[in-house]
């Protein structure tokens, strides 16, 4: 049997902005504010991406990301 865990590196990508962001469609706790820690050309090429996103921190909720649509840039 063959393991799906692969040995990908993930650098940290977002900075995690102080204070609560909107609250959680599904559970209603406010969530965890963030944001691209590293700004370039890349994100701009891939088309639409979010400049911000939000994070549930509740470990009992489904929802992990929320991309609100006010922080999509197109
Ligand atoms: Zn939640």
């Amino acid at each position: 049997m063959r393991s799906t865990r692969g040995g990908k590196r993930s650098r940290k990508k977002y900075v995690v902005i102080p204070g609560d962001g909107d609250p959680c469609p599904r559970c209603g706790k406010p969530m965890q504010i963030r944001e691209y820690a590293d700004f370039n050309e890349k994100q701009e090429n891939r088309g639409t991406f979010y400049t911000r996103w939000f994070c549930c921190m509740n470990e009992s909720c489904k929802t992990t990301l929320v991309m609100p649509a006010r922080y999509k840039v197109a």
